[in-house]
């Protein structure tokens, strides 16, 4: 007891020390009327892919709830992954967090993951947006649609990605490279559905029905539809938002022209991916780490997580942004992620052999 007093005296008056050293003699009320007290000076190192300016507002935020400290390093998922690794058990990285289930897949085959066992982070996301054993958690879903030109296509005409290598569609089809991952997972999930020998088929079928060379990422897909390149495109709903949502009167002539359908509601629903977030098996300060996940779980951050990119909460019950939900409501395939992303290897053979640039 005179040791924490001298410690007392000697730190000063400062709040955050006198903190520091008093902590365990303070009331149970202060410390809970004020947790960031308590958790002053600690940080979360967090390697993220997703760099979105919003997502500042959710470090803020963590930081203003518990005290902690966020640190970015922003860079693709696969230069993430490369560094972990490199970085080996000296790594600082607590989190890594992704655009795809099939990077976390990635992540989780290089055993850079550890199990985390948290009710409240089970409680909030449903089974199929998150590892079963814990390795990651999704924090938001997006879905791959099918987007057309409303002026020569009929929504009736439409019904499911298979449905997508029908002869009607020959010459008319957009999509980017199979060298993405979210063509990757999309053809993981139908490995999933079918098998491969039929998934093969249906690459091939699709290859056959393309406008063009796959080239470019989602948003020039939606543009390619809009300018008569194609008809039909392949892509997550969030590039359509972003363009309706344009300060360019030219970005919203295009969104203006494209109608969203949402593919396979009549079975095992639309593809959908997160964007999710686990914890590294060599996190200096993993117990930190965790309370962001179950931060970024709470109604508030999972309303500006999912906004920031025109994302879908995995939250239910969250307000989805209204030009989002503009798209209307649909039925979205339950797969777990680590299914589609266990079948990536798998769809990388077959893109390649069904010559799916
Ligand atoms: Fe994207």
């Amino acid at each position: 007891m005179s040791s924490k007093l001298g410690r007392r005296a000697f730190l000063g008056a400062g709040a955050a020390a006198t903190a520091i050293a008093v902590g365990g003699l303070k009331s149970q009320s202060a410390q809970a009327q004020f947790p960031w007290f308590r958790n002053r000076g600690q940080v979360v190192n967090l390697y993220s892919s997703r760099h979105y300016d919003t997502d500042e507002q959710l470090y803020d935020g963590f930081r203003q709830a518990t005290g902690i400290r966020v640190n970015v390093v922003e860079a693709e998922a696969d230069q993430l992954i490369e560094r972990i690794r490199s970085e080996g058990q000296n790594s600082p990285a607590d989190l890594l967090m992704t655009v795809d289930a099939g990077r976390l897949w990635r992540a989780e085959q290089e055993g850079l993951f550890q199990a985390v066992n948290s009710s409240v982070l089970t409680g909030a996301i449903p089974d199929h947006l998150r590892h079963p054993d814990g390795q990651w958690f999704g924090l938001t879903q997006r879905a791959r649609v099918l987007m057309y030109h409303k002026d020569r296509v009929n929504p009736s005409e439409l019904s499911s990605y298979e449905d997508l290598v029908d002869p009607k569609w020959r010459g008319r089809i957009l999509t980017r490279s199979s060298t993405n991952i979210y063509s990757q997972s999309l053809v993981g999930s139908l490995i999933a559905a079918h098998g491969s020998e039929e998934t093969e088929t249906w690459a091939r079928g699709l290859v056959a029905n393309l406008a063009r060379d796959p080239q470019g990422g989602d948003t020039d897909q939606i543009r390619a539809v809009a300018a008569g390149l194609g008809d039909v495109a392949i892509s997550n709903t969030y590039y359509l938002a972003r363009l309706i949502k344009s300060d360019n009167a030219a970005d919203r002539a295009v969104a203006e022209a494209i109608g969203v359908f949402f593919p396979n509601q009549n079975d095992r629903g639309t593809h959908v991916n997160i964007s999710g977030a686990g914890v590294l098996r060599s996190a200096p300060n993993a117990a930190a780490a965790i309370q962001f996940l179950e931060y970024l779980v709470s109604p508030e951050a999972q309303r500006i997580f999912a906004e920031s990119n025109n994302e879908y909460p995995v939250v239910e019950g969250v307000a989805i942004d209204s030009v989002v939900a503009s798209f209307g409501e649909f039925r979205a395939d339950p797969l777990n992620a680590a299914v589609f992303g266990r079948n990536n290897p798998e769809a990388l053979r077959i893109t390649d052999r069904a010559g799916w640039k």
